[in-house]
């Protein structure tokens, strides 16, 4: 083989894998939002702040259009409520980027970024939790990983799909999905196109006996036809039912098909404990993977009709 045929495929091979999920930008992601210095990224801290400057900065790097209110932020005030505190309004904001592909209806992929802090917005399964730092490195520093390799590859996979793409990062998901139902009041486009939205919340604890939950396989007749036929090196299954779990039931409510992928629950779940190292990166990258695969099927179809399912 000569240099050049050499050079050639390198280049090819780059620029066709090179935006593909990947295990370790994944654990970088995760890495820093949930490190014990961003103290659990609680709604109203500056580490919630930032949390979200890191998502903005990584949107725009990516060349996504902000479609916030200022910028890729989109700011309204959260109300803490399950517990009483003298803080219970707290600044918020959801994060949102806008892949312009030119077409007429858009899909959305979502994933909150919120945590619960340092215990002392409610929620938290710890017998004493006040003062202690909930990293939330499942729950759901491993869904914005995943919006974050999604973004990329989307927005650098040189392809022009049939649909624009919503990058939705959420703000106080943890304070009852009050980010997600704060955009589908205050929507940045209209929601008559919006065909379907895929959360991502807790993807990152990979249990090969259970295989990744998929939830909301009920909420349009046209799943099936992109499930048919699709296989994974992770074991999946799938659920009809599309109105809980996190903010894909603000959207559900709103007769907007949905997907939910859930790695399932644990005993660190909304508990300190619930840290970097465990989470399973080559696995999120599987799945990760897996849901470009249903994405791009999806996005052959014709805009999706909403099933309520029973
Ligand atoms: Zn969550």
């Amino acid at each position: 083989m000569n240099l050049r045929l050499i050079f050639c495929l390198l280049f090819l091979t780059h620029s066709l894998f090179g935006q593909e999920p990947s295990h370790k930008r994944i654990a970088r992601h995760i890495e820093k939002l949930a490190s014990d210095r961003m103290k659990g990224r609680g709604t109203g801290s500056p580490e919630n702040a930032k949390a979200a400057d890191y998502i903005a900065s990584h949107f725009k790097k990516y060349g996504l259009k902000p479609l916030g209110t200022n910028g890729f932020y989109q700011s309204f005030t959260a109300k803490v409520r399950r517990v009483v505190v003298p803080d219970s309004l707290r600044s918020a904001s959801n994060v949102i980027g806008f892949l312009d592909n030119e077409a007429p209806n858009t899909i959305v992929i979502g994933a909150h970024y919120d945590h619960l802090g340092e215990g002392r917005q409610g929620s938290s399964l710890e017998k004493e939790p006040e003062g202690k730092i909930h990293n939330g490195a499942d729950d759901n520093a491993s869904g914005v990983a995943g919006l974050l390799e999604l973004a990329q590859y989307f927005a650098k996979n040189d392809v022009k799909e049939p649909y624009n793409v919503l990058f939705m990062a959420f703000g106080a998901e943890e304070l009852g999905l009050q980010g997600s139902r704060y955009f589908l009041n205050n929507p940045t486009l209209p929601l008559d196109k919006l065909n379907f939205m895929v959360c991502m919340d807790m993807i990152g604890r990979y249990n090969p006996e259970r295989g990744v939950g998929i939830g909301g396989y009920g909420t349009s007749d046209t799943w099936p036809a992109v499930f048919k036929d699709v296989t994974s090196s992770v074991k999946f299954f799938t659920d009809r039912a599309g109105n809980g779990g996190s903010d894909n039931a603000a959207f559900y409510a709103k007769q907007i098909p949905v997907l939910f992928f859930h790695t399932g629950g644990h005993p660190d779940y909304h508990k300190p404990t619930d840290d970097t190292e465990k989470i399973d990166v080559v696995a999120e990258e599987a799945i990760l993977k897996l849901e470009i695969v249903l994405l791009e099927k999806a996005m052959q179809q014709p805009k999706m009709t909403f099933t309520p399912v029973q």
